[in-house]
């Protein structure tokens, strides 16, 4: 296939987009870099399969040639990102998803939604399945998100509806592994760069709060069984092993052995309560389940961070031993 891929810098776009590429398609990614890296995509080219276009597809898509899919995921994605940047977030989940289908449509192309266990909200029905409606405030700090994507997910069912468009609808859960920004504001990120620094892990709330947590390539092959199948409408993916924030906590101060405390610290406004996906349609539509442990999945995760660390010290380093010349 011949894919355009929206967001193909970021965490989840960049390790899609290799995921891609070493299955022999040819991948056409866009990105305009607003919370997503040069660095992640920069072994791709070598490949031969990979084009990168720096632009920003809320203003405007323009692909040449044949597109087989168009996959959209480019969107600031961490709850500290999208504080950060709160319009440009609505306006990708609305004009970026548009256009994005708009060239769908002109290439008679698959279009592929990367959706959010966030249209749920703080949900009032825990385990979460594709049947439930969710509990959102519009106008809270993460409405902008929420919002955004839910609007994204009616629309894309719109084109499915009006203009007979294949389309897939991946809501996916909390996702953590390398590549993922140390300054990203997300839980296990920050976990992992406190224990490593020896600071204090910062537990919002009293730290009671569920979350559970999916490894980067069960994500990505996933993403791919729900592109080749049939299915047009939304399905979870995401690891069902629920835990509280707090032991999360734990287990990263246990693996990375550090001698961090851990502190409480205020809760977010509006930071869902619980969060666990029923995955039973991805288990019954293409037979997928997330198969990578926690610890396991921790452990390369913290070599990542070890090494992003590492580097960033030593450049430190550097630049202070010139500014001292
Ligand atoms: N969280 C935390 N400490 C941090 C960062 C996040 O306790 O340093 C909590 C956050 O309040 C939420 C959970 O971890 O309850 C997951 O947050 P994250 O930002 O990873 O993603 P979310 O699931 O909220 O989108």
């Amino acid at each position: 296939m011949r894919i355009l891929l929206t967001g193909c810098a970021g965490f989840i776009g960049s390790h899609l987009a290799r995921y891609l590429v070493n299955k022999d398609h040819d991948v056409v990614g866009i990105d305009n870099l607003i919370t997503g890296g040069l660095k992640n995509i920069k072994g791709l080219y070598e490949t031969g399969r990979f084009r990168f276009i720096n632009s920003n597809v809320s203003e405007y898509i323009n692909v040449s040639g044949r597109v087989d899919a168009v996959l959209h995921f480019a969107s600031p994605a961490s709850p500290v990102d999208y504080l950060r940047h709160p319009i440009p977030t609505l306006k990708v989940g609305a004009l970026g998803t548009h256009n994005a289908l708009g060239v769908a449509k002109a290439k008679k192309a698959v279009f592929m939604l990367a959706s959010t266990s966030e249209v749920y909200g703080d949900p009032l029905v825990s385990p979460q399945p594709e049947t439930y409606w969710g509990n959102v405030n519009p106008v809270g700090p993460r409405g902008v998100y929420d919002e955004a994507k839910r609007f994204a997910e009616a629309m894309t069912m719109a084109y499915h509806r009006v203009h007979g468009l294949q389309i897939r609808i991946a809501r996916v859960f909390n996702t953590y592994g390398p590549g993922m920004r140390p300054d990203d504001g997300r839980a296990i990120p920050n976990f992992i760069t406190q224990a490593l620094t020896v600071r204090p892990l910062t537990v919002y709330g009293k730290g009671t709060q569920t979350r559970s947590f999916m490894y980067i390539a069960d994500l990505t092959e996933g993403l791919y069984r729900l592109l080749v199948s049939r299915y047009n409408g939304p399905v979870n993916l995401g690891n069902p092993d629920e835990m509280t924030l707090l032991e999360l906590a734990k287990i990263i101060k246990e693996i990375t052995g550090s001698k961090s405390k851990i502190v409480l610290r205020d809760l977010p406004v509006d930071d869902p309560r619980e969060r666990c996906p029923d995955i039973r349609l991805a288990k019954n539509i293409f037979h997928w389940h997330p198969k990578i442990a926690l610890k396991e999945g921790l452990t390369e995760t913290i070599d990542y961070f070890r090494e992003v660390l590492a580097k960033s010290g030593s450049r430190k380093k550097r630049s202070n031993a010139l500014k001292n010349q």
